[in-house]
């Protein structure tokens, strides 16, 4: 019974993933509020993947997993081994991350690199982060914007006085 409302509930698996993926690659690499705070104390200097994620605070294997993946700058010495610099990577963070103050019916499309105009958002979950989905009407791409915590609370309560 659970599984098959759970299957029923989950429309929006398409062909395609790739996109997908993206976006779903971009949730991870989501930090909190103190790791954004070490982001911001990053030097003008190189680090390694392991240095970097121990200034952040994170898993070393979100930066192979989820930072290269999504374009973050890196250069590789001699042996192949990556080095970041510790500067360009807050850059590059923030313009990937920023909050920015959105209106309804707009999202940031980190292809384009400017606010767009979206509309029939899909509604996604991933552990405790609630986003929407939208294709960009100028490049295709899928782009994500966040839905607070509050009014995904909300949802999820409206959600089970429905079923
Ligand atoms: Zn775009």
């Amino acid at each position: 019974m659970w599984g098959l409302l759970r299957e029923q509930g989950a429309p929006h698996q398409k062909k395609g993933m790739r996109m997908e993926d993206n976006a779903e690659f971009l949730l991870k690499g989501r930090l909190n509020g103190s790791q954004r705070n070490r982001v911001k104390g990053l030097l003008n200097m190189l680090y390694t993947p392991k240095e970097l994620s121990e200034e952040i605070g994170i898993y070393q294997d979100q930066f192979y997993r989820v930072y290269v993946p999504l374009g973050c700058p890196f250069s590789r010495d001699s042996q192949g081994h990556y080095l970041i610099n510790g500067k360009n990577f807050k850059r590059w963070y923030e313009e990937n991350y920023q909050k920015r103050t959105l209106e309804k019916g707009q999202a940031y499309c980190v292809s384009c690199k400017k606010i767009i105009v979206v509309s029939n958002p899909e509604r996604k979950q991933n552990g405790n982060l609630v986003y929407d989905c939208y294709i960009c009407p100028n490049c295709g791409k899928k782009v994500v914007r966040f839905v607070d915590a509050k009014r995904k609370k909300n949802d999820q309560q409206k959600e089970l006085e429905t079923h």
